[in-house]
């Protein structure tokens, strides 16, 4: 059976937003006047989340559908573990913690009505950390340069995208990836709305710094090997200055002779080069670490259970 719409909600220890959630959704989803199923994905919750959602499923029979990972594989594998099992000819992303109101879902729908595939969203005014707010709006930009995806925020989670493009990201396999950007990079026809950004309703964000970093460096390094080309273009730049300093150094040491004094700049100017050589061999890292990892065939995630009523 197919159905005209699936909400696909990533849950990570979202007790306290849950049962608001639900009933918001299903008021919204219900005016809507579509069929539709909404199918969340408990990502390793510690909490009481699954027990709520099942109860959820239970109360709104046959609207529900509940994946349950074996641990913690992240915002982006929950979300495609939800698309593999979506039966809707359209199919709607939305965070759990009520940052995305279910009543902006209307919004998207128009517009995928006038025939876009994928419509991704800004945040009319954001309501995050000032820091969250400056350093996503800095990735943004880099990501803006050196990539061909183009959206005013990536991190805006309330997005719709037609069936075509969701089967194409659970057929694509990959690994460590960033949902938004794969989209855009495989619509024909996207575009973006305006909608509602809210404070997180309860509980804390769930990702820390570290993990921040490392969704940033998937979101780059999948989507780009410009960090790779300028490394290298610096480093040929950098040899080619080097290389001009030796001659110099050289030259002098034949006219002037030795020079003793010059040592710390010497120094300054290796230990310089030794950083970015380190850098590169990060950045060099990411990129295998990127490969080793679509290379391998294991599981991406691993489902416990699913319950559908
Ligand atoms: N989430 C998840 N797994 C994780 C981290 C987050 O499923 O490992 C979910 C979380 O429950 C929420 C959404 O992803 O529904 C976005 O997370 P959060 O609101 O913490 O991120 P932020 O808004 O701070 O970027
Ligand atoms: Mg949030």
């Amino acid at each position: 059976m197919t159905l005209q719409l699936s909400i696909v909600v990533p849950v990570y220890n979202e007790e306290a937003n849950i049962p608001q959630l639900v009933r918001r959704l299903v008021t919204s989803l219900d005016a809507l006047k579509k069929t539709y199923e909404i199918i969340f994905t408990n990502d390793g919750s510690k909490d009481k989340s699954l027990e709520l959602l099942r109860a959820a499923s239970t109360e709104h029979k046959g609207k529900i559908r509940i994946i349950d990972f074996k641990g913690n594989f992240g915002q982006h594998m929950a979300i495609i573990a939800a698309f593999s099992k979506a039966r809707g000819e359209i199919v709607v992303t939305l965070d759990a913690d009520l940052q995305n109101p279910p009543e902006e879902i209307h919004k998207l729908l128009t517009k995928m009505d006038e025939g876009y595939d994928c419509v991704g969203s800004y945040r009319d005014k954001r309501q995050d950390t000032f820091f969250r707010t400056y350093v996503s709006r800095a990735v943004n930009w880099v990501r803006e340069k050196i990539t061909d995806i183009h959206m005013r925020d990536q991190g805006c989670m309330l997005r719709a995208y037609h069936r075509t493009i969701v089967d194409k990201i659970v057929a694509g396999n990959e690994h460590s990836t960033f949902i938004p950007a794969l989209a855009y990079k495989l619509a024909q026809n996207p575009t973006e709305v305006e909608v509602i950004h809210a404070e997180r309703a309860a509980g804390e964000s769930k990702y820390n710094l570290y993990m921040l970093i490392r969704l940033n460096f998937d979101l780059i390094t999948s989507f780009s090997i410009a960090p790779l080309q300028l490394f290298t273009m610096f480093g040929m730049l950098t040899s080619a200055l080097s290389g001009f300093l030796v001659i110099y150094l050289l030259i002098r040491r034949i006219i002037i002779g030795p020079e003793a004094e010059g040592m710390f700049t010497l120094f300054a100017i290796e230990i310089f080069l030794i950083s970015v050589i380190i850098v590169g061999i990060g950045l060099v890292g990411e990129y295998l670490g990127r490969l080793a990892l679509n290379m391998s065939h294991r599981p991406r995630y691993e489902i416990r259970d699913t319950y559908e009523d």
